[in-house]
């Protein structure tokens, strides 16, 4: 048995009932054979970057996994597809978006996955909920970046 790994994933949505969405999503990963949460952000309210459509539902949890990064990025799509996930243009609104952000103090670039996320510490949506369940990666110099972004705590 491999053992555990801690990971954090963003989950992201803006179409249709997105906090639904993203409380079906997080009980979906916590089914997932090999996986557990460890425990879970508050549900935040975004404006879109670099995207369109109305206000983003924002959340990360952080996971135990024993999949390689790969094999977790495989379940997420499973699920992102199961919410009816389109990709008809880049950044497009989405029903659900899953994103590895960290995998334990793993360094990946791949054709189909980078971690650290590569865009996560210029975006509050993530920072501001990974600061609550792991406030150690959220340094001020990193909060200051993001701080002037509309995000919104919903409980
Ligand atoms: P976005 O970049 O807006 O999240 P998508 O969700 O459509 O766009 O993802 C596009 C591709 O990004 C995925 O098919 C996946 O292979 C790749 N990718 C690279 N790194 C990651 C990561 N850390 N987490 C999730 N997907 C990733
Ligand atoms: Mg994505």
């Amino acid at each position: 048995m491999r053992e555990p790994v801690t990971a954090y994933v963003g989950l992201g949505a803006n179409l249709g009932d997105a906090a639904g969405t993203l409380k079906e999503a997080i009980r979906q990963l916590g089914l997932v054979e090999g996986v557990s949460l460890a425990s879970q952000s508050s549900l935040y309210r975004s404006a879109p970057v670099d995207s369109s459509g109305p206000d983003y539902i924002n959340a990360v949890v952080q996971l135990q996994s024993q999949l390689t990064a790969p094999e977790l990025l495989v379940c997420l799509h499973r699920i992102e597809q199961a919410a009816g996930r389109e990709r008809p243009y880049r950044n497009a609104p989405r029903t659900l978006d899953l994103d590895i952000l960290l995998y334990g103090d793993g360094h990946i670039s791949s054709a189909v996955l980078t971690i650290p996320h590569p865009r996560m510490w210029q975006r509050a949506f993530v920072l501001l909920p990974l600061a609550e369940i792991a406030p150690q990666y959220t340094t001020q110099a990193r909060l200051s970046h993001v701080l002037a972004q509309g995000v919104v705590k919903l409980r």
